[in-house]
């Protein structure tokens, strides 16, 4: 199967699954070039995004179109999509139940544009990849993650699935819009994008946040109750 005929296939499935916020919001499935190096990913969509059914369209959508017109790229080169393919409403964030409901989705979708790098726009993105990340500390630096085997969903997802993917975690273009200081940050890590995807910035070991060591402490089992 080609790669926009499992795209295809893919969003028919989400559309017919049963899946928080389908009474509330359009689906907004994501679009691009299947065949691209980057991915970007956000969070979920928003208004203007539920309205038109296409990602990134709004003021934030705007902004990023201009981060990729300035390293020289064009928007219909990259493919845009969120975690969460529906609207929240009042545009809250969305919960960690919608975000897992929709994970598989996003695995698959992955799966089959298999890009060169992921881009994450926000922390809610960057978190869904890097659970330990931070992003005032991290935007802007390459790390790379251990993917899932490929999985039969992969069809038209090309041969060389790789074992490992590279994460390149950004500001949030809504978040660069109300503050300046995060807007120069985010042109700033744009501008390195070119070369992540030339495999010129690589990741170095020692850029992955080391995971808090209490998170896996095991708890004690409560003490055994004697029976007699
Ligand atoms: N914010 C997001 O995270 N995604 C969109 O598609 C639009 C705004």
């Amino acid at each position: 199967m080609t790669k926009p005929d499992a795209l295809k296939k893919l969003e028919a499935e989400i559309a017919g699954a049963d899946l928080p916020l389908k009474k509330e919001a359009n689906l907004v499935f994501g679009e691009g070039d299947p065949d691209c190096s980057v991915l970007f990913i956000g969070e979920a969509p928003g208004e203007t995004e539920d309205q038109l059914r296409r990602p990134f369209v709004g003021r934030a959508g705007k902004l990023l179109d201009k981060c990729i017109a300035e390293i020289g790229w064009r928007r219909e080169q990259v493919y845009i999509t969120n975690i969460v393919k529906r609207r929240p409403p009042q545009n809250r964030d969305p919960s960690p139940e919608e975000i897992e409901a929709y994970k598989p989705y996003l695995a698959r979708q992955i799966e089959i544009l298999n890009p060169k790098v992921i881009a994450t726009l926000g922390r809610f993105s960057m978190n869904y990849f890097l659970p330990f990340a931070k992003i005032s500390r991290d935007h802007g630096k390459v790390f790379e993650i251990d993917a899932p085997p490929p999985s039969a969903a992969a069809d038209g997802g090309g041969t060389g699935v790789p074992t490992s993917r590279l994460i390149f975690p950004l500001y949030h273009p809504a978040a660069a819009l109300r503050a300046t200081a995060v807007l120069d940050d985010l042109r700033s890590d744009f501008k390195k994008l070119p070369a992540v995807v030339r495999g010129e910035i690589a990741p170095p070991p020692s850029d992955f946040p080391k995971p808090d060591p209490a998170l896996f402490k095991k708890k004690e089992p409560p003490p055994q109750q004697k029976l007699f």
